[in-house]
C-alpha cells in the first residue's frame, strides 16, 4: 500500500469517525464548505427540518437557514465569520431557519470554522429556539394588553379631554357659520374663529397621538432617548386623570441629561404604572396632600434615576418584596401585572426597579438606568 492510498483510506475512516461521533451528539450539527455548501449533516439536523440526510448533501445552507447568507466568492470563514475574527469564537447568531415544510421557526446558530486536512470548513451548531421565542411573544403580548388595560383605565378621562376641542370647535364653526351669513362678512373675526379651530384641532390629535405612542403594538425597538420627554409625555397623558382626582404632579428634571439607550413605548409603560399606582396609593388622603413627585437626576457617570414619589399609604415591610411578584394586587380590580412587568422591563434595559417607604409618608419608586446611547450600548454588549 503506497503513502497516499494509506492516508486517503486514514482521511475516509477519520470522516467516518467524525460523522459517527456528529450522529451521537444531541444537536443538530452541520458541516459547511468553503461556499456554505453542506458537506456533512447528521440525523438530528434533518430530523428538525424534515429532510433525509442524503437530500441536503452538497445544497447551500440558506436552504436551512435563508439569512445565512453566504457569499460564493468570499470564503465562509472571511464572510460569515466577522464575529470570530474578533476572537469570539461562540458567538451566537439567532435567525429565521425553515422546515421541509415549509413552516418557519428560530433558531440560534453557533459557527466554528477549522481546518480538515487542506479544507477550510465550518461547524454549524443549530439550536432550536422556538420555545424561548414563543415565551419571548407571549411576554410582548402580555406586556402589550397591561398596557392596553391600564390605559383602558384612563379612557373616561382621556374621553373628556378629548371632548373639550372637539366641543369647542363645533361651537367655533357655528359662530363662524353665522359670521358668514352677516352682510357685510367680518372676514377678521372669521380668520380669527378659523385660527381657534386648528389650534383645538392640534389639542384633539395630540391626545390622540399620546394615546397611541402608549398602546403601540411592536417590536423591542432600542434607540437613543430621552428620559425627560418620555417623563414628560406620559405625565400629559394622565394629566386629566390626574385632575379628575384631585392629584397634582410635580416635575422636577436635571439639565443636559445624556441620553438612555431604550425601547420608548415600554419605558412609557412603566412610567405611566408609576404614576397611575401612586394616584391610586392616595385615593384616602385629603386632596391637598395628594401629591406625586418625579425626579429624574443623574446618579453617577454611569446611571441616572427617576424617582416616583408619592404620599398615600405605603408599603408595609412583607410588601416591599412582593409587590413585584406577578399577580400579586391590593386593588379589587387590579391584575397584579404592572409592577412585574415593569420590573422586567427595566432589568431587559440593564437598569434596577425598587420601593422604599418614605420617612415621613406614602412610598418612592426608584427606576435606574444605564445611560448611554445605542449604539455604545450594542458594542459594549458585542464585547466578551
Ligand atoms: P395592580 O396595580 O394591578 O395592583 P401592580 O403590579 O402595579 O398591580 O401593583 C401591585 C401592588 O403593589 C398594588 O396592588 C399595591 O398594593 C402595591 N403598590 C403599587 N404601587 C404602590 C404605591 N405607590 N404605594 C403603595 N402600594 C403600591
Amino acid at each position: 500500500m503506497n503513502d497516499t492510498h494509506a492516508s486517503a483510506l486514514d482521511r475516509e475512516s477519520g470522516e467516518a469517525y467524525f460523522r459517527d461521533a456528529l450522529g451521537l451528539l444531541p444537536i443538530s450539527i452541520v458541516m459547511l464548505g468553503e461556499r456554505g455548501q453542506m458537506l456533512m449533516v447528521n440525523p438530528q439536523t434533518a430530523r428538525l427540518f424534515g429532510y433525509e440526510c442524503d437530500e441536503l448533501i452538497g445544497k447551500p445552507v440558506e436552504l436551512l437557514v435563508p439569512g445565512l447568507h453566504v457569499d460564493s466568492h468570499v470564503p465562509m470563514r472571511a464572510g460569515l465569520l466577522a464575529s470570530q475574527a474578533s476572537g469570539d469564537r461562540t458567538a451566537l447568531h439567532e435567525l429565521s431557519a425553515r422546515r421541509n415544510n415549509g413552516t418557519e421557526f428560530q433558531v440560534e446558530i453557533g459557527l466554528n470554522a477549522f481546518h480538515f486536512d487542506d479544507d477550510s470548513v465550518t461547524l454549524a451548531f443549530i439550536i432550536d429556539r422556538t420555545e424561548r421565542f414563543e415565551l419571548e411573544r407571549n411576554r410582548r403580548d402580555l406586556a402589550h394588553l397591561t398596557r392596553v388595560s391600564t390605559v383602558g383605565q384612563l379612557a373616561s378621562s382621556l374621553a373628556h379631554e378629548l371632548n373639550q376641542p372637539l366641543t369647542a370647535i363645533l361651537s367655533n364653526v357655528q359662530a363662524a357659520q353665522r359670521f358668514l351669513a352677516a352682510d357685510p362678512i367680518d372676514l377678521a373675526e372669521v380668520r380669527e374663529i378659523l385660527n381657534d379651530i386648528v389650534q383645538d384641532d392640534y389639542r384633539a390629535s395630540e391626545v390622540i397621538r399620546r394615546i397611541r405612542a402608549v398602546v403601540k403594538k411592536g417590536d423591542l425597538e432600542v434607540v437613543s432617548l430621552d428620559l425627560a420627554g418620555i417623563i414628560r409625555d406620559v405625565v400629559l397623558l394622565v394629566r386629566s386623570d390626574a385632575i379628575v382626582r384631585g392629584t397634582r404632579v410635580t416635575l422636577d428634571i436635571e439639565d443636559d441629561l445624556p441620553p438612555v439607550s431604550g425601547d420608548k413605548v415600554q419605558l412609557q409603560q412603566v412610567m405611566l404604572n408609576l404614576l397611575l399606582n401612586a394616584f391610586d396609593a392616595m385615593n384616602d388622603v385629603p386632596p391637598v396632600d395628594r401629591v406625586v413627585s418625579v425626579t429624574l437626576r443623574r446618579e453617577s457617570n454611569k446611571m441616572v434615576c427617576i424617582a416616583t414619589s408619592d404620599r398615600g399609604h405605603g408599603l408595609t415591610a412583607d410588601k416591599l418584596d412582593k409587590i413585584f411578584k406577578p399577580f400579586f394586587t391590593s386593588k379589587p380590580q387590579g391584575l397584579g401585572l404592572g409592577l412585574s412587568i415593569s420590573r422586567t422591563i427595566i432589568g431587559m434595559h440593564r437598569g434596577r426597579l425598587w420601593a422604599e417607604n418614605n420617612i415621613d409618608r406614602g412610598a418612592t419608586f426608584f427606576v435606574a438606568l444605564p445611560v448611554g446611547n445605542a449604539t455604545e450600548q450594542d458594542e459594549s454588549r458585542e464585547r466578551p
